[in-house]
């Protein structure tokens, strides 16, 4: 059986950012992903705004593996940072904001992150599922089964990182999780004439987002395999229902080109983790933390991430990354979004490379030894001075 220090499963923004982070210290790391493209959500499922990593009084508020994937997302295709963050763009398509964000190509950043990853080093398996794990009597995750083709295979780790982004492997090894309502309104790419494009690419190619369908005004929870199948069969039915609502003659104009290759879920499953994350935390200092998120809706302090959030309660050597660690409420919404997903990942992904280099569970390395890592490539810990701190003593 082959062994490595890290595994991360699934090659979203946060199993990329872990996986980057865990082999750049050096770790032999596994990066396995259920389909042939990383980027998870942020590419196939067609998303184009890596949103910012400026806060609310134009403070840069993530780094490292954070800033580098936003600054990466601009090689292949139109878009560019705005000047006033080192770019070319007079102004954000469709958007007056001038934060310290980017839109990209979903196709060009798969390009880009398949690069990225390979050239770091990590092992990479695409078009390959964890279809299951096994766990000893002490509840440390020992082997995960793999599934590629027609070929089943297991992979033990000193250390596993879940950014699968809906904790399917903690889910698998036993772990309680908290589901959350998810409402329907697909992002798809299409040319179109005629529309004024909010999500403008070049020419008349757009993103296209669909209004919230009324003919179920459904908000669902996606934990089940019938639920899941059931909010995929309303986004089939959602664009089809937009297009079947134009003549022939204007469908020769406005027509798709591309359609989410996974279903745009926002919140599947959080953790139940040993610290959560919860409404009204923003602008609070944690000591505990282990980076910063921006409030991507509207201007507000910045949430930081205490370190707890991405441990589960359980299992002793794997952590949550991404979407699936332990934020609730209104924090969910800050902390399920492609910035925070990679400032969640590169956390795990250094944390699972100290548990393996130590031989400890990642719950048992002292916060403050992983700040320090973190900030040896630049890692921000704390919001920088200027806000109404709940607590005192932020950076
Ligand atoms: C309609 C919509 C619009 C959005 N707009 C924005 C936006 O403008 N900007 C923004 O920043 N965010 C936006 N988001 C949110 C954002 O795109 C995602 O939440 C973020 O990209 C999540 O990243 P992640 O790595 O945590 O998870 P995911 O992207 O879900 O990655 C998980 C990966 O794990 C893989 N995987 C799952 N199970 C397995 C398994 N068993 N084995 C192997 N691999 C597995 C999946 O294939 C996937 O690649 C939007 C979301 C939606 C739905």
């Amino acid at each position: 059986m082959k062994h490595f220090d890290v595994v991360v499963c699934g090659g979203g923004i946060a199993g990329v950012a872990a996986s980057l982070a865990a082999a750049r210290r050096g770790r032999k790391t596994l990066l396995v992903e259920k389909q042939s493209v990383l980027g998870g959500l942020a590419t196939s499922g067609l998303i184009y705004i890596y949103l910012p990593i400026s806060d609310n009084q134009d403070h840069v508020i993530a780094s490292s593996i954070t800033e580098e994937l936003l600054l990466k997302c601009q090689e292949y295709g139109p878009f560019s940072l705005a000047e006033k963050w080192g770019g070319s763009a007079s102004s954000f398509p469709g958007n007056a904001r001038n934060s310290y964000l980017c839109c990209f190509s979903p196709a060009g950043y798969m390009l880009t992150l398949e690069k990225l990853v390979r050239e770091s080093g990590v092992e990479l398996l695409l078009e390959t599922t964890v279809t299951g794990v096994r766990c000893d009597e002490k509840n440390f995750l020992r082997e995960i089964e793999i599934f590629c083709g027609y070929e089943k295979e297991n992979i033990s780790a000193d250390a596993f990182v879940d950014a699968t982004g809906g904790a399917f492997v903690l889910r698998m090894a036993g772990e309680k999780v908290f589901p959350e309502v998810n409402y329907n309104n697909p992002w798809i790419l299409e040319m179109n004439a005629s529309c004024s494009h909010i999500y403008p690419f070049t020419g008349e190619l757009h993103v296209q987002p669909l209004k919230k369908p009324e003919i179920n005004g459904s908000m669902e929870q996606v934990l089940s395999t019938l639920e899941l199948q059931e909010f995929i069969r309303r986004q089939y039915k959602v664009i089809r229902s937009y297009y079947d609502a134009m003549g022939p003659e204007e469908r020769k104009t406005s027509y798709p080109v591309h359609l989410p290759m996974m279903p745009q879920t926002r919140k599947i499953a959080r953790i139940d983790a040993l610290a959560e994350i919860k409404t009204g935390e923003a602008g609070l200092y944690v000591e505990e933390s282990i980076g910063v998120a921006a409030d991507w809706r509207k201007s507000a302090p910045a949430w930081e991430t205490p370190y707890g959030a991405l441990l589960p309660r359980k299992t002793g050597n794997a952590l949550a990354a991404g979407r699936c660690i332990n934020s609730s409420g209104d924090a969910w919404e800050i902390f399920r979004v492609i910035p925070a997903a990679a400032m969640t990942g590169e956390a795990a992904g250094v944390a699972a490379a100290m548990s393996s280099e130590q031989n400890r569970s990642p719950a048992a390395i002292p916060v403050s030894a992983l700040q320090h890592e973190l900030r040896k490539t630049g890692g921000i810990m704390h919001i920088r001075n200027g806000y109404p701190f709940k607590n005192k003593g932020a950076e």
